[in-house]
């Protein structure tokens, strides 16, 4: 849960993130349609600070599913144990002309720094190629 301290632009009140769940959490939050992810939402931050707050809910929400949408197809990589290790020395190794960039080539994938990193050294090999 994410509580937001300064103020949300035309809202009088405030935001609160319910729920930032990713890997395997996420998926039980997938396997609920998006309506009934308010009132799930709403039961934890109920078991956290007791039903009081409940009143505090206006109705409104917004959910977003990133394994559910197709051009994300899921929030980044997420390696199951072993995988990194076994996998990770071919994940970023070209193909012939194909170069591979993307947080999911990188040591700090998941990350934005990962995603970075990992075009710059894709941008490297594709300019070592033709200088
Ligand atoms: C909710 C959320 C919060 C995050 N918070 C943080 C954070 O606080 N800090 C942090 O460092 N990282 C965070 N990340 C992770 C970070 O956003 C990613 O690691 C990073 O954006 C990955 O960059 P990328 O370039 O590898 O991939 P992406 O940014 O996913 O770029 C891939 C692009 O390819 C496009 N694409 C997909 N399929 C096709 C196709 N067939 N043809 C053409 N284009 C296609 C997609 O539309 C997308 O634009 C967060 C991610 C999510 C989902």
């Amino acid at each position: 849960m994410y509580y937001p301290s300064h103020p949300v632009p035309g809202s009088p009140g405030g935001v609160v993130l319910a729920s930032y769940t990713w890997a395997d959490d996420a998926r039980r939050w997938d396997s609920l349609p998006d309506e009934d992810r308010y009132e799930q939402a709403l039961l934890g931050l109920c078991q956290l600070h007791g039903e009081r707050i409940r009143p505090f809910f206006t109705g409104r929400g917004a959910t977003q599913s990133w394994a559910r949408d197709p051009y994300a197809a899921g929030e980044a990589a997420v390696f199951a144990p072993g995988q990194f290790t076994e996998h990770h020395p071919a994940i970023p190794t070209a193909e012939g002309a194909l170069h591979f960039a993307g947080e999911h080539t990188s040591l700090k994938h998941s990350w934005i720094e990962g995603a970075l990193e990992s075009g710059v050294r894709a941008a490297l090999e594709v300019n070592a190629l033709t200088v």
